[in-house]
């Protein structure tokens, strides 16, 4: 008996030790469930032959309407995740019983410069702790038992700028690394080391260099990199290269791999007028990960143009090229190459488009430099359509890695976008949004030409680029792809371009993914069969996640809609039929039906607007029409069922309180910022006129509609610059 207990005991203690890379155990110690985030479990209880008994084992509401991107982590039988800005929760992973909540005090005024909503993708389970980053990029270290701060740290350098985080920490050794958000602002990037133990700042990495006039760089490694940028660039609104995201401790080698954030402002004329490699935008920079030294980069897309981030999730894995077993990183960022690099050098083993791209004629091998195509993508000085286009053909979402199969498994967005700069000089300014050109995402393109200026839409019908748009807008996949030659093995259609969840693969050739619409999938991994669809009335768009707790095997997804281009709810997602209440949603072998919203209530016609303000002019409300979509229109869409308030539809107390609600920040607390350091009392006047007068037309126009009986949600354009 003993010595049945004593193999019992190894077999469970061989279990829950999660193979360091390559795939999860019973535990899901990170938020890609191995070291190597493969999203990839070993676990095989729930199998083809029984996935149609798949039913809910608990469910959690987290009461916010706001984007949930993280993937859960549990260990020892205890859930951890984040939500919102930077909240974190912990529930008994069997039976949901909530352990503990925490949420971070934050000055809102951050919501000023957050580009993709409140988002958070996820915590670092060490040593009894359970490290997050707030959205107002204070890290805090919180005791894994009760949810109690153990310590936090303040990782903003500069209080001028509009810093954020969204991120999960990163654990490398002795220390937690955190990165930041913001080159759409102003945003020098970082990231910062803390350590484990005492939250002191072990290191920091700049990853673009300062402004040369200020004396030698902070940093080592940045005399090199400020070479590659014109020393009169505009050191003053930051450069951008934020990494945002992906992060990776490698255990095999001590680095932590660094993938870097877009330019900014996106052109580089604005921004290192000469030109240059501008390192390290848009890079894997490797560091020493008890120093912060650099040990290798790779830049992706040198002199970003484009918007193209490198900070789409990584995977740390091995794979046999040429005959060699190579410890590997296998990424596919946004500028629509799939690539394989060598984790010990950075030196480049594989590079293949998985999209169309025209930014670059190809990939060198022997350099590992693109080979610029600057007639199909250069618009400094006419506009262009370039793929991919700014959503990336990979964003946050993640996808997975089976090392058995040799498939890399992920949301893939074929999608291009109409560039141009803005008509007219814009001034680039601190803390304010710098992505000084016009962006129209291809499925748009042909319905906004009227709205452009006539030489412009002209020159955009000439362009080679328009006749592709027009045969193929946008293709959006779940798909299979052999990442040794980046050719797709099989490929599921999702329901649009905005559809995009992460995945979780296992070991049982299962493949999970969730969808706006509000359906949990699960398909053969082999083939793409679709196997099962579990109803859930939520929009998914986070990576499911699998662990196995009491001998029971366990998919955990969150649900919730949001993130870039937030307030732009699509018809098609269950967020616009039933709202977008945010849920953790745990299944199980014969677990029961998932509880469906309501469906929301007819739309109302937009009630009457008041009268126009006293000496408002249709010139005052251009002026509020331009003030609107410089300052506001990131986050207030105007659109049916938005995430943020349809300021087509204030009532009367918004109204009255407008001037208050803009200028002295009486709704800060929700969320919404204040803006008397930018906006006059006149300019505030103006944006209301602006509104009134679009109030005044949407009523107008819908109670035209609903006379004549067509629907009041017909769909209407994304348009964020005011061109
Ligand atoms: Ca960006």
């Amino acid at each position: 008996m003993r010595k049945l207990i004593l193999i019992l005991a190894l077999a469970l203690a061989g279990c829950s030790s999660a193979d360091p890379i390559g795939a999860a155990g019973d535990d899901w110690t990170t938020p890609g469930g191995d070291v190597g985030k493969s999203h990839h479990s070993a676990l095989t209880d729930i199998a083809a032959s029984n996935v149609g008994e798949l039913g809910l084992a608990w469910q959690a509401e987290l009461g916010t309407n706001r984007v949930l991107e993280a993937t859960p982590v549990v260990v020892d039988g205890v859930m951890y995740t984040s939500g919102p800005a930077g909240r974190a929760y912990a529930f008994d992973a069997a039976t949901g019983k909530p352990l503990w909540s925490f949420e971070p005090e934050i000055d809102m005024q951050v919501n000023r410069t957050v580009c993709c909503d409140m988002a958070n993708r996820g915590v670092a389970v060490a040593r009894g702790k359970v490290f997050v980053a707030a959205l107002d990029a204070r890290l805090y270290a919180l005791d894994a038992k009760t949810g109690r701060i153990v310590w936090q740290a303040d990782t903003v350098d500069d209080k001028q700028r509009g810093i954020n985080s969204t991120g999960a920490p990163e654990v490398a050794g002795n220390v937690v690394v955190i990165g930041n958000g913001g080159a759409e602002y102003d945003v020098r990037g970082y990231v910062s080391a803390y350590d484990l133990d005492s939250g002191k700042l072990a290191w920091r990495f700049h990853t673009v260099p300062r402004d040369p006039k200020l004396g030698p760089q902070d940093h080592p490694d940045l005399e090199a990199a400020v070479k590659t940028w014109d020393p009169d660039s505009r050191w003053d609104i930051g450069g951008g290269g934020t990494p945002w995201d992906a992060i990776n401790y490698d255990p095999d080698t001590g680095y932590v791999i660094v993938g870097t954030g877009n330019g900014g402002p996106y052109h580089t004329a604005r921004r290192s007028p000469k030109g240059g490699d501008q390192l390290y935008l848009a890079s894997l920079v490797a560091l020493d990960a008890k120093t912060g030294r650099v040990k290798w980069h790779y830049q992706q897309t040198p002199g970003d143009d484009w918007d193209f981030t490198s900070t789409q999730p990584m995977i740390l894995t091995r794979m046999t090229i040429e005959g060699e077993e190579r410890p590997v990183i296998l990424h596919a960022p946004k500028n629509g190459f799939l690539y394989i690099i060598d984790r010990r050098d950075g030196k480049l083993l594989r590079a293949n488009p998985i999209v169309r791209t025209n930014w670059t004629k190809g990939i060198d091998p022997k350099t590992g430099r693109p080979i610029p195509n600057p007639d199909a993508a250069n618009y400094a000085a006419a506009p262009k359509i370039v793929f991919p286009g700014t959503p990336g053909a990979r964003n946050w979402h993640p996808g997975s890695y089976d090392p058995g199969a040799g498939l890399y498994y992920a949301p893939v967005l074929d999608i291009g976008n109409l560039l141009f700069m803005t008509p007219g000089k814009k001034p680039l300014a601190r803390k304010m949004l710098n992505n000084d050109a016009a962006l129209i995402f291809s499925p748009d393109i042909e319905a906004a030409l009227p709205t452009l200026p006539p030489a412009i839409a002209t020159a955009v019908k000439a362009l080679p680029a328009y006749a592709e748009v027009q045969r193929q807008p946008f293709i959006s996949e779940l798909r299979a792809i052999d990442p040794l030659t980046g050719k797709t093995v099989w490929a599921k259609p999702m329901g649009g371009w905005q559809d995009r969840g992460g995945t979780l693969s296992t070991a049982s050739g299962l493949l999970f993914q969730g969808n706006i619409a509000g359906q949990l999938r699960v398909f053969d991994a082999r083939t793409g069969k679709l196997l099962r669809s579990i109803e859930t009335g939520s929009s998914i768009l986070a990576a499911p996640m699998t662990y196995r707790v009491g001998g029971v095997q366990y998919v955990a997804v969150m649900a919730a809609w949001g993130g870039g281009g937030f307030p732009y709810v699509p018809r098609y997602s269950a967020a616009y039929q039933r709202g977008n209440l945010g849920r953790i949603l745990v299944f199980k072998l014969g677990g029961g039906p998932v509880p469906i919203p309501p469906a929301l209530p007819p739309l109302e016609v937009a009630s009457e607007a008041p009268p126009q303000l006293p000496g408002a002019t249709p010139e005052t409300v251009a002026r509020g029409r331009s003030l609107f979509f410089a300052n506001c229109a990131m986050c207030h869409a105007n659109q049916h069922r938005s995430i943020t308030p349809d300021l087509r539809r204030m009532q009367p107390g918004t109204h009255q309180a407008f001037r208050q609600i803009v200028l002295e920040g009486l709704l800060l607390p929700n969320g919404m910022p204040r803006w008397d350091d930018r906006l006059s009392p006149a300019d505030a006047d103006a944006i209301h006129a602006y509104l009134i007068d679009a109030q005044a037309k949407t009523r107008k126009d819908e109670l035209e509609k609903q006379k004549r009986g067509i629907a009041l949600d017909a769909p209407s354009l994304a348009i964020l610059s005011s061109y």
